[in-house]
């Protein structure tokens, strides 16, 4: 369950402040996100905005660049599916997250630790290279439907036979 404070507006509305055009659309994205559930994608959004909204919702682009906009201020963490879908989720300034993410239902699972970060240490020594930020995401079945999956082998095989 994502968590909007009053933290993240102040945050939003002083980091964007400077272009004035795109505050009023982060600020309806930031409330949408919030008001979502799992990890949408901005055509999740617009899609709620335009049920919400109607006539007053912000468009798709607006919606995409609102989100983009947001991850850059680090205030929005982008999830990308392999089939390189984004999808978005709130975090708080200088959190980031790793995934579960079920390829067949599309369902993502937040990992509770970073699981690269001393790895990304020892590369960055071993290469002389500075790290500044890393992404893995981790693709598979969750439990329900690599449980589905199974169920269905056998059956399968029955029909052949
Ligand atoms: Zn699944
Ligand atoms: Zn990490």
């Amino acid at each position: 369950m994502h968590i909007i404070t009053r933290n993240h507006k102040h945050l939003a509305d002083r980091l964007v402040g400077r272009r004035k055009q795109f505050t009023k659309g982060c600020r309806i994205v930031l409330e949408a996100l919030k008001n979502t559930q799992g990890t949408p994608s901005a055509q999740d959004i617009a899609l709620q905005l335009k049920n919400s909204l109607s006539n007053q919702a912000p468009g798709l682009t607006t919606v995409y660049r609102s989100l983009e906009l947001l991850a850059r201020l680090g205030i929005v963490q982008v999830v990308t599916f392999r089939d390189g879908e984004r999808r978005y989720e709130l975090i708080s300034p200088g959190e980031h997250f790793h995934h579960l993410i079920c390829e067949q239902c599309g369902k993502t699972t937040r990992i509770s630790a970073c699981i690269i970060d001393g790895l990304a240490q020892s590369i960055s020594t071993e290469y002389s290279f500075m790290v500044k930020s890393h992404v893995l995401e981790l693709y598979g079945l969750c439990k329900q439907c690599n449980d589905s999956t199974n169920n269905a082998i056998p059956n399968l095989l029955v029909e052949v036979s």
